[in-house]
């Protein structure tokens, strides 16, 4: 069983698009989607959700009026400004969305008076798609620790997938660099990255080679409407090529890619045109390169 993990430096560069067409090309597969700040792949899957799960990512604070002696000490010492007094009020009060939940205020309130329990950040789901089982999930408004809910969706995946004897564990992974990529792509057969024919696309490239490198995973490229800009496609596949990171293939300019998202299909069921060949031609590359 391989795990491919397709990334992009920044959102909005056709990531999910070409997602939701391997889903389409691949054999016996699960899909993830690990873009949890931005889920967007059940638009164009369609999932029929078969179990939901809570998601906690961590613990905040919460004062109990009845017992809080409004002393401030928790004021003072919360360094993230979580804990003010509303108005009209004469007992202060958490910000659950300012609130990093570091539990200082809990242990230097003098009268216990603050509780530090689990709260509920979102929810995740195993469902079935017409392209096989599919591990998603929604983080709520302003959550953070959208890290942690990567890893738990990557291993209900790779679960599944060992359950039911799967050759491929598709993954949608985060954008960026940050805590969320890290934890999409750490263990990962192959890192597929998709970026735009821009000069922030190339800068972006870069940025995620360099940490795809860093945990030794095997990388590859693919120019998403590559000839937008023929002469930065080049540079960006001579540039990836120096980093260690050889090209899957290009994918041209379609207006089919959006009408196919429209139509909540894939691009390959969509049309047999020119642009869904392109995508089969990076699926049969991004296979090859698994051996
Ligand atoms: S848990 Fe930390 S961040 Fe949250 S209110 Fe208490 S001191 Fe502030
Ligand atoms: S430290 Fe405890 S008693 Fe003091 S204001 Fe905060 S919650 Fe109330």
């Amino acid at each position: 069983m391989k795990e491919i993990v397709v990334i992009s430096g920044k959102g909005g560069t056709g990531k999910t698009s070409i997602v939701a067409s391997f889903a389409a090309l691949a054999d016996r597969k699960v899909l993830a989607d690990c873009d949890v700040d931005a889920a967007d792949l059940h638009l164009v899957l369609n999932p029929r959700i078969e179990r939901r799960q809570d998601f906690s990512g961590g613990k905040k604070a919460t004062i109990r009026a009845d017992e809080c002696i409004a002393c401030d000490r928790c004021i003072e010492e919360c360094r993230f400004e979580a804990i003010s007094y509303p108005e009209n009020s004469d007992t202060p009060q958490v910000n659950h969305i300012s609130c990093e939940g570091c539990g200082v205020c809990a242990r230097v309130c003098p009268v216990e008076a603050v509780s530090f329990e689990p709260v509920v950040n979102g929810e995740w789901y195993v469902s079935s798609t017409n392209h096989g089982p599919m591990v998603h999930a929604r983080l709520g408004i302003a959550e953070g620790n959208s890290g942690k809910l990567v890893t738990l969706i990557r291993q209900e995946a790779r679960s599944i997938a060992e359950k039911e004897g799967l050759n491929y564990i598709i993954v949608d992974g985060s954008p960026g660099i940050g805590c969320p990529v890290i934890a999409s792509i750490t263990g990962a057969d192959l890192v597929l990255v998709v970026t735009e024919p821009t000069l922030s696309g190339r800068h972006d490239l870069l940025r995620v080679a360099d940490l795809a490198s860093y945990f030794r995973i095997p990388t590859l490229v693919c120019v998403n409407k590559w000839d937008l800009n023929p002469e930065i496609t080049g540079q960006i596949e001579e540039e990836a090529e120096s980093h260690g990171v050889k090209a899957a293939g290009r994918i041209r300019y379609d207006r089919a890619i959006t009408e196919a998202q429209i139509m909540k299909t894939s691009v390959v069921e969509y049309t047999g045109g020119a642009v869904s060949g392109d995508i089969r031609a990076v699926w049969q590359n991004v296979v090859y390169a698994l051996g």
